[in-house]
């Protein structure tokens, strides 16, 4: 097999809270191709768990950064800017809704948690490349995470999944606006995977266990298939796609139908 090399190459991962997380399949894959890599996480609480899971890593860079505090964000693309010679590469693996919003009704959410999810899961992925516009080296490549629930509806996403159409209408907008630079701005949308955000989606496991059985390719996602997507939309292998949403969902999303086979 021919790998990619992506030596020298400078790359941002949000949101690793732990090995599961989908943004450390993807910083995986950056690392095996022989990129450098910098992470944030959210608070102290994270910290630790990084440092474990980057211990190896040299040159790694890691930041405190809350996507709601634009003070926070501003800190970490001023100190990049510092140390490296532009960005290559930015993960944008970031969702958060308040769990009452995920339990009942859509029609019952309340503003505060409309607000809250739309501000960290969507409103994020435009700050973050907002600031880190001057950095962005020709050929850069961004890629954020999200789900079908966007397109069609799965019961209890709710909020969550208004943030993801609001999430893939920005992946739109940026690819234009960016594009002028030479970045480009991509999804991938993922079928179901066992992380601590999915744990918040009511129901996850069923929803785990029935798309296994209903999917054309008749088995879940890894964290594999989308570290090697990951890798393919933030490397020159891609270069004329931009502004997409990438499936990696074992082909759920083309059926008009399920078929639950026994
Ligand atoms: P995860 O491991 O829990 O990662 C989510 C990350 O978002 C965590 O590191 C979390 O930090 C961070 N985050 C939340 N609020 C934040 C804030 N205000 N500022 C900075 N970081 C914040 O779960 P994951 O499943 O890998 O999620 C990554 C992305 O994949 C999300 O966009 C998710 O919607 C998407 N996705 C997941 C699935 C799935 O089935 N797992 C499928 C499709 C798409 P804390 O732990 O501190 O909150």
């Amino acid at each position: 097999m021919v790998n990619l090399d992506l030596t020298g190459k400078k790359a941002l991962v949000m949101g690793v809270a732990n090995k599961r997380s989908l943004g450390w399949a993807i910083a995986s894959e950056l690392i095996d191709a022989g990129a450098e890599l910098a992470f944030t996480y959210q608070g102290e609480r994270l910290k630790g768990t990084l440092e474990k899971l980057t211990a190896d890593l040299p040159n790694c860079r890691l930041y405190d950064c809350d996507v709601t505090d634009d003070a926070q964000i501003a800190a970490v693309f001023d100190d990049l800017g510092q140390h490296w010679d532009g960005i290559d590469a930015l993960v944008h693996a970031i969702a958060f809704a308040p769990r009452e919003a995920l339990d009942g009704r859509y029609v019952d959410t309340t503003r505060s948690d409309w607000l809250t999810a739309l501000e960290i899961s969507a409103f994020s992925l435009v700050a973050v490349a907002r600031a880190a516009e001057p950095l962005f080296n020709e050929g850069a490549g961004v890629v954020t995470l999200t789900y079908h629930a966007s397109e069609k509806v799965v019961p209890k996403y709710n909020v969550m999944a208004i943030a993801k159409s609001a999430l893939e209408g920005s992946v739109r907008y940026l690819a234009y606006e960016l594009g002028a630079k030479g970045v480009r701005v991509n999804a991938i949308s993922a079928g179901p995977m066992r992380t601590i955000a999915a744990r918040s989606i009511p129901g996850f496991t069923e929803m785990y266990k029935a798309f296994e059985r209903s999917a054309p390719l008749r088995r879940n996602v890894t964290h594999e298939d989308v570290g090697k997507l990951g890798l393919f939309l933030l490397s020159p292998w891609s270069a004329s796609t931009t502004g997409e949403v990438v499936y990696t969902d074992s082909g759920y999303n083309v059926m008009g139908m399920h078929l639950v086979e026994e």
